[in-house]
Formats: C-alpha cells, structure tokens, sequence
C-alpha cells in the first residue's frame, strides 16, 4: 500500500507537470480554447471523435475540411514533429 503521503507527491507533479504544459504548450498542458485549423483557419469541432490512441491521450483532432491532424494546440502534427519530448504512440 502505498503511503498516503506518497499520494499526494505524485499527484502534486502532476499539477505541476499539467501547469507548466500549460503555459509551455506541450501534451501535458490544458487548452480550453478551440482549436483552429494551421492551414484553412478554421475551428475544429469542439466535441472531438479521436482517431487514434494518440488523440485519445493528448488531445488535438483532425481537421474535416483538409484533414490535417493537429494537436490540442492547433498546431499540425506531420512526420517530422511527430513524437518530439515524449513516447511515439501511434
Ligand atoms: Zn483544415
């Protein structure tokens, strides 16, 4: 059993962690704006349907008009940024 303690350390990195994602806008962050698309700007449906693992994870969707993938941040998501400071998940 882990002590309660060690509870609350954990999830006290995780609000940091979820903070600094915040204001650093990597996947750990929260975006309550809407997501507008790079390419057509235009926003993205705020009830989302993932497409993948990695949307159900972190967020972000595809867009209906082009079908770029974006993050949560709005920003495209391509082969080459893709994985950038975490696991690859799809
Ligand atoms: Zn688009």
């Amino acid at each position: 059993m882990v002590p309660f303690f060690m509870f609350i350390i954990i999830m006290g990195l995780l609000l940091v962690l979820v903070i600094y994602g915040t204001f650093a806008k990597n996947r750990w962050g929260i975006n309550l704006d809407p997501v507008i698309c790079p390419r057509c700007n235009k926003s993205l449906a705020t009830i989302r349907t993932p497409k993948s693992l990695r949307q159900v994870l972190w967020g972000g969707g595809t867009c209906k008009t082009c079908g770029i993938e974006v993050d949560k941040w709005g920003r495209p998501l391509s082969s080459s940024t893709r994985g950038l400071g975490g696991p690859h998940l799809t």
